[in-house]
């Protein structure tokens, strides 16, 4: 007879991690299937300059405070060692590489199908973030245009774009981080929707989360919800940005109309030649595992869910791709209120069943 765990875990992010945590002081039987070869989930893949927007104390796990970092905000590698050291810590079952491939539920047990093997599970968490899922909004003629094109998801560093003319598009914080490091090296211009707004100096995304959970939990307790000035969309001013600001470098320009072969058509109807294109466009969910499953997903390919239980799959869970799951729940700080609520849940979800 094969080995049915109460939970299987997918993804090793800080996400599954955080699940990882309250699984194991809930003594369950569980494990985490990740497919990188490594501790460090998508942190692996990010530019190498990128850092938090929070300081350490206010982006940590539960049960253990992130160490402190050198600079104001960690850096990608205090995260990824953060991770690393994490797992460790709490001894978190995590198996790699293995990537899941389906997820099918027979007769009340799911079969968790992977590159490795298959997992049987009366539970899973599904924990597989947004970074699969690069986001590139669709403009005529896109496919005429014979320059480069990458999402940020792929950008590592600036030296790759050294005397080129760049456009980078988006106006988020990694489109102001990526075109803060850019222009140091290339001509480049910053297309964004609209004006974007910047955040004071000393308001960093501790400020934001604050002002978020002020209120979301006053909604929560039918409250008037406190007016907020700053939203977690607007550009928070890390070193790179501010260092930006004095080369007065950091301008946004509309929307071109429409590629053509060497560049881009402006509204004025002026054409420029372009070398690289670099999306900073966002991202949707890695939710493709679990097609088999046929849970109806949205127009923006959410599944339907109560908290962080999926409403039309009993025994499937979905923590940390976004307040769609539990508020601030993408972040190392507020991804531990999901996973604590969602392994209750299991808890009690076992004992019924
Ligand atoms: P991930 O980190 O993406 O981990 C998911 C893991 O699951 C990965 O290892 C992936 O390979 C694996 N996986 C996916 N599919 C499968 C599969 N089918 N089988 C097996 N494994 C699979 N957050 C903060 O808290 N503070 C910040 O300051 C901050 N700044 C950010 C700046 C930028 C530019 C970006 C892009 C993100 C930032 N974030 C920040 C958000 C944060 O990086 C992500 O929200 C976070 O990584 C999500 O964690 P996760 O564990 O849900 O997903």
């Amino acid at each position: 007879m094969q080995h049915i765990y109460d939970t299987v875990v997918i993804g090793g992010g800080q996400s599954a991690l955080a699940c990882g945590y309250y699984l194991r002081r809930a003594a369950l039987d569980h494990v985490l299937l990740d497919e990188q070869e490594v501790s460090g989930a998508s942190w692996l893949h990010c530019w190498d300059s990128l850092t938090l927007f929070s300081p350490a104390a206010f982006s940590s796990l539960p049960g253990w405070l992130m160490p402190e970092s050198k600079g104001p905000f960690p850096s990608r590698e205090e995260v990824i060692n953060y991770l690393t050291q994490y797992e460790k810590r709490y001894a978190l079952p995590v198996e790699r590489p293995v990537q899941v491939r389906d997820v099918c539920y027979r007769n009340g047990v799911f079969e968790v199908k992977t590159s490795r093997q298959t997992y049987l599970a009366r539970t899973v968490i599904s924990a597989t973030g947004t970074f699969r899922k690069p986001l590139i909004p669709a403009y005529p003629e896109q496919e005429e245009f014979t320059g480069r094109q990458l999402h940020s998801s792929t950008y590592k560093t600036p030296d790759d774009f050294a005397g080129e003319r760049v456009l980078v598009v988006g106006g988020g914080n990694s489109g102001a981080q990526i075109l803060a490091e850019v222009s140091k090296v290339a001509d480049t211009s910053w297309v964004t929707l609209d004006e974007v707004i910047f955040l004071p100096d000393d308001v960093d995304g501790r400020v934001l989360f604050d002002q978020a959970s002020a209120r979301y939990y006053a909604l929560q307790h039918g409250q008037k919800a406190p007016s907020s000035q700053f939203h977690v969309g607007n550009i928070v001013m890390v070193p790179s940005v501010k260092e930006a600001r004095e080369r007065n470098v950091l301008h946004t320009v509309r929307p071109f109309e429409r590629f053509y072969e060497k560049g881009v058509v402006w509204p004025d109807g002026r054409r420029e030649s372009i070398d690289t294109v670099i999306w900073c466009t966002g991202f949707g969910f890695a939710l493709d595992h679990l097609a088999c499953l046929q849970l109806p997903l949205d127009e923006k390919g959410r599944a339907q869910v109560e908290g962080t239980k999926a409403v039309k799959q009993p025994g499937l869970w979905l923590v940390g791709y976004g307040n769609w799951t539990g508020f601030a729940s993408a972040t190392l700080i507020g991804v531990g209120r999901s996973a604590r609520q969602t392994v209750s849940e299991i808890q009690a979800f076992l004992q019924q069943n």
